[in-house]
């Protein structure tokens, strides 16, 4: 990859509208982060705060990890002890931190856009905060899907011509909506695999449906999705659920994982359901990189976080 620029932008929500060479600017700013890289100290402290709505280990503690890495200072926010219960929203919320001086807030939210309100503002509204988003619904993961793209990076060294499968509950699935839509402007080939009634004609436009097993021995990578149970409430398939037969039919166990090439990857964006989407002991194979994507999320993370550190001239960048 060529051409370094600093990435500089005013909140980090979606990577609808990212460019390509942003995307690889990103990487590589990871990849000098992960190297052991640091920005020069900031020379007025930033303030951020974490506010997760929706269940979250490795987001959470990841972006906390590179905050305190670039050397942001953390103000504690608990959505289960804040107003948010008193019917405060989100909006008043945000204008509550950003009164007292909070400069970026990282939010994970059940509502679609939920960032809508927060950055397309009208005129007489002041709010004045970076928004990033951990995790919009049913909407967009972008920060899942960065580090998934500097892994796949990491291996390959390139997306071009690379097939890439996602599998498995794909319409509940934010991480796969950020995914297939990158994945295919970067240039690899997507397949989508899974139970039917979790997939959508929506999908078509980015790749092809094919059964999982005549994809396996043909993937570069197969990217796993977790059965998305808290959000089949209504939905008919949830009671039909068993793990054990969507094991047999969906997932990846020691036959289909000797059936894959070579130098193929497994990915799981986390939590795992053990022994659903993949067999227990594979978890830490060769070829499975869970791990490792969690590692690259702090990398990515920081290179995200120093963009709209950069896009609002915050803490002395430019
Ligand atoms: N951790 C990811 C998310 O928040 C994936 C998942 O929960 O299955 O969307």
């Amino acid at each position: 990859m060529k051409n370094l620029n600093l990435v500089a932008l005013p909140h980090f929500v979606s990577v609808e509208n990212l460019k390509n060479d942003e995307v690889e600017a990103l990487i590589e700013r990871a990849e000098y982060f992960k190297k052991g890289g640091a920005i020069p100290g900031l020379t007025r402290p930033v303030y951020v705060t974490n506010m997760f709505f929706e269940d979250s280990s490795r987001t959470h503690t990841s972006f906390e990890m590179a905050e305190r890495k670039l050397g942001l200072t953390v103000i504690p926010f608990d959505p289960a002890h804040s107003s948010v219960n008193k019917g405060e929203t989100l909006y008043d919320t945000s204008l509550v931190m950003n009164a007292l001086g909070v400069d970026l807030e990282v939010i994970r939210h059940s509502q679609n856009e939920y960032y809508e309100d927060l950055i397309n503002l009208k005129e007489h509204q002041k709010l004045n905060i970076g928004v990033i988003n951990a995790g919009d619904g049913l909407g967009q993961h972008p920060s899942q899907c960065m580090l998934d793209m500097m892994t796949i990076h990491e291996h390959f060294d390139h997306f071009k011509g690379l097939k890439v499968a996602i599998v498995g509950d794909i319409t509940n699935s934010r991480v796969a909506k950020s995914d297939m839509e990158l994945l295919t402007r970067l240039g690899a080939e997507v397949y989508f695999s899974g139970p039917e009634y979790w997939y959508s004609k929506d999908f078509d436009q980015y790749g092809k449906y094919e059964e999982l097993d005549k994809l396996i021995p043909k993937m570069d990578v197969m990217m796993l999705l977790r059965v998305q149970h808290e959000r089949h409430s209504g939905d008919p398939n949830e009671k039909k659920f068993d793990a054990h037969s969507y094991h047999e039919k969906y997932g990846i166990n020691h036959k289909r994982y000797e059936a894959m090439k070579k130098d193929a990857i497994i990915m799981h964006p986390g939590p795992i359901n053990h022994n659903v989407e993949l067999s227990g002991d594979l978890v830490e194979s060769d070829k499975c990189m869970f791990v490792r994507q969690m590692e690259n999320g702090v990398f990515m993370r920081m290179a995200m976080l120093e963009a709209v550190l950069r896009g609002r001239k915050l803490g002395g960048l430019e």
